[in-house]
């Protein structure tokens, strides 16, 4: 009654009256108001969680459950003819992350504010984020993502800070979102830009001129840096982003009268992988600014500093060199030759140096030396870290080195993303899992229920044909709700082996085609983003759609198999697709995914995983048990050995005639038909005379594997089981229980 009337007030007409844009405009000056009226999370010691990357998603709906009003709210749009999912397609998804890393950020503000702990997050407001992806003729383009309008979420502020290049100053300025805690107070996405940027600039595609800083430094995340300009211009913008957390944190310390000496006491900085490393030399370089000396800077930027180790892939290891570094920021290289002097003067191993024999910076390294606390995001990624990929930091400092396995905001990834469940869940198990995800356990009362368990699988079919809806409006692609969701979802890359997937769509469509129909028909569903430079990665979507238009047009095969690749996979995106996923897709060459985090969300929502023994899917493993999961493949062990033995030979493997099939037809005539003889032959012979991560080598497993899979899901009963396992156990991945180890184990903010 009370809400009514509130909103009635907003919009100075009867709700029923009242068009979509109007309701999105009241409700978010209600939230703004409630907001505003919280009190803001203020306790003696912050943290600043530093990040090139924040996917946040759309907000409407996630403020709305934090502020406990979502449900009422719901209901009374309802009965006024009015749905909040249409008010919410009003609402732009920020553009300000890429993937997991980005999205892991966004949770952790969540579950921060949630248990009432003080910290921010710390990054740049991209106009044009990561670009926006389109198809034509088969093939990815980008377009930039202007995703700011007039009634986004961003508050401007008056702080402003001049942050010097070597040849010129720019004078930030910093936008703050509300991130509000669900059922607590109120912390802050910092987010500093430029106001000189042109925005004109960008004239088609996302190409443009990279060397006009004050004009572009804040256009893009990760702008194009296959030149020199390029990484340039992401060493500006590094430098840029860490430049202003540093005197942002000085300032506010300075405000609350503490002493600098006790920074560590006071303050704590959590470095998301590589990209605000410099925020280590830059914050000794002004603390010595403020008297103190440069030993004892050192000290206490290293207390204060702790470091995310995001990957094993080498190449995401950033290592700029030196002369690059020198044309930006060359205040910074005493500091950063200071540094690597203390390092040789202790260890005289080349691999643990910070500037290299070919006069390269090494990011991660000066992290490893300079934080007091070096962590991985699973426990078999750190294994891996302390074992292999680190051993030699790992020998230096044992100490530092820790698991913090990643998690995931049940308040976006259920309440909202699957609120028949989640309302299902209340009504079997009471609310106390909105606190505290263990209590999901509780549904393990069910197990044997048959009542209860066709209930989950009803709400599934049902958000089968929600999805079922979206993609034929987004991607005008009709879906049987019979058949079977396979969903794989995630960047476009290799080592996640998407390239593996649709040979097993080759082999089913081959199959299908000598007349062994499936049981039920099968329905494959990709969604991912390729780096605009990464061919390889660009060939496996473009095969991707070519096999979608070849089953399509197949009026015998359309009937038993499908293979969908949606446009522009986001975190919008991502919320209809998971709560409608039966099979988990989570493949990756074992060792190479750190953690994966979409692999937490499918379980949550009742999907089964199917999946490699790799990052938290071990994890998920222990959770759930071997029978309410399907995992193939060689482990990360034989991995590694592959790779320090240089013996898998993707030629060898492709000889084998069941594979050298599969292979052959990404030049069939009749794919070919679709799509791009080049591009396609490129990454035919990519597989076969490279295949870096190893995707013949669980080729065989895969499919055998996932036939099993769609045997077992005929009966219905059993896959319930495990449908209900799966989300009664997802509770250890709930990203508050991530964020009270990082904070019992690193931040220690209450004490
Ligand atoms: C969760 C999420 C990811 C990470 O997915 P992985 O499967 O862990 O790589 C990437 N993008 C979006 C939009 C997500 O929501």
């Amino acid at each position: 009654m009370q809400l009514e009337k509130t909103l009635t007030n907003l919009l100075g007409k009867e709700i029923k009256d009242a068009t979509n844009f109007e309701i999105y405009l009241a409700l978010q000056k209600l939230v703004k108001e409630m907001v505003n009226s919280k009190p803001d999370i203020k306790k003696d010691k912050k943290l600043y969680y530093i990040s090139a990357e924040f996917l946040i998603g759309k907000l409407l709906s996630n403020n709305l459950i934090n502020l406990g009003i979502y449900k009422d709210l719901r209901g009374l749009l309802e009965n006024n003819g009015k749905s909040l999912a249409e008010i919410e397609e009003i609402e732009n998804e920020p553009s300000l992350g890429n993937g997991g890393l980005g999205r892991l950020a966004a949770c952790f503000l969540d579950s921060i504010a949630t248990l009432g702990l003080n910290g921010d997050g710390v990054g740049l407001n991209y106009h044009f984020g990561l670009f926006k992806q389109e198809y034509k003729n088969n093939k990815q383009y980008e377009e930039k993502n202007d995703w700011i309008t007039p009634n986004s979420w961003l508050k401007p502020t008056d702080i402003s800070f001049e942050v010097p290049f070597k040849d010129l100053t720019v004078k930030s300025k910093l936008y703050d979102i509300d991130i509000v805690g669900y059922k607590n107070g109120v912390n802050s996405l910092r987010l500093f830009d430029i106001e000189t940027i042109d925005e004109s600039v960008v004239k088609k595609g996302i190409d443009f001129d990279q060397t006009n800083i004050e004009k572009v430094l804040t256009l893009f995340l990760y702008p194009d840096d296959s030149t020199k300009e390029g990484q340039l211009l992401r060493i500006y913008q590094q430098y840029f982003m860490v430049s202003n957390a540093a005197q942002l944190i000085i300032l506010e310390e300075k405000q609350k009268g503490h002493n600098l000496r006790k920074l560590h006491k006071h303050v704590a900085i959590q470095i998301n992988d590589t990209h605000p490393t410099l925020v280590i030399p830059e914050l000794i370089r002004l603390l010595s600014k403020e008297g103190i000396e440069m030993k004892e800077s050192i000290k206490i930027v290293t207390k204060t500093c702790a470091y995310t180790n995001h990957t094993i892939l080498s190449e995401a290891l950033e290592k700029w060199p030196y002369e690059y570094l020198e044309q930006v920021c060359p205040h910074l290289m005493p500091i950063i030759e200071a540094l690597d002097a203390v390092v040789n003067s202790k260890h005289k191993k080349e691999n643990v140096q910070i500037i290299d024999e070919d006069r390269k910076v090494h990011m991660a390294r000066i992290d490893m030396h300079y934080s007091h606390s070096i962590n991985g995001v699973a426990a078999l990624h750190t294994e891996i870290l302390k074992n292999s990929e680190l051993k030699p930091f790992y020998k230096l400092y044992p100490e530092k080195f820790n698991n913090k396995t990643n998690g995931i905001t049940f308040r976006r990834w259920l309440m909202h993303a699957n609120y028949d469940l989640a309302q299902w869940l209340d009504s079997m198990i009471g609310t106390g899992w909105h606190d505290n995800a263990n209590e999901l356990q509780k549904l393990l009362y069910f197990h044997n229920d048959y009542n209860a368990l066709e209930a989950i699988d009803i709400i599934k079919q049902n958000n089968k044909k929600k999805l079922i809806t979206y993609i034929k409006e987004r991607e005008n692609v009709d879906i049987d709700p019979n058949s079977i969701f396979c969903i794989q979802i995630k960047r476009m890359h290799e080592y996640k082996r998407q390239q593996m997937n649709a040979l097993y769509v080759i082999y089913k469509y081959l199959e299908i085609k000598n007349g062994n129909i499936p049981v039920r028909p099968i329905t494959c569903i990709f969604g991912g983003k390729a780096a605009p430079a990464y061919t390889t990665a660009k060939n496996v979507i473009h095969l991707l759609k070519c096999l979608q238009d070849l089953i399509e047009n197949d009026p015998v095969v359309s009937k038993h198999l499908k293979v969908v690749m949606v446009t522009n996979y986001n975190v919008s995106y991502a919320e209809k697709l998971i709560p409608a996923c039966e099979v988990s897709e989570q493949i990756s060459l074992a060792s190479k995914e750190a953690s994966g985090t979409g692999n937490m969300k499918f379980m949550l929502n009742g999907a089964i995983t199917l999946g490699t023994i790799d990052g938290a899917n071990v994890e998920i493993r222990e959770q759930v048990g071997d029978e309410n999961i399907f995992t193939f493949g060689e482990s990360s062990n034989q991995v590694i050995n592959h790779y320090n033995n240089h013996d898998y030979v993707a030629k060898h493997y492709y000889e084998k005639a069941n594979i050298k099939r599969l292979v052959d037809f990404i030049t069939d005539p009749s794919l070919v038909k679709y799509g791009d003889l080049k591009a396609l032959t490129d990454l035919q012979n990519e597989l076969i005379n490279k295949d870096w991560f190893m995707t013949f080598l669980d080729l065989e497993a895969y499919i055998n594997t996932k036939e099993y899979v769609f045997s077992r899901y005929e009966d219905r009963l059993s896959w319930r089981k495990m449908m209900c396992v799966n989300i009664a156990k997802a509770g250890f991945f709930s990203s508050d229980r991530t964020i009270l180890d990082y904070n019992k184990e690193i931040w220690n903010l209450d004490e």
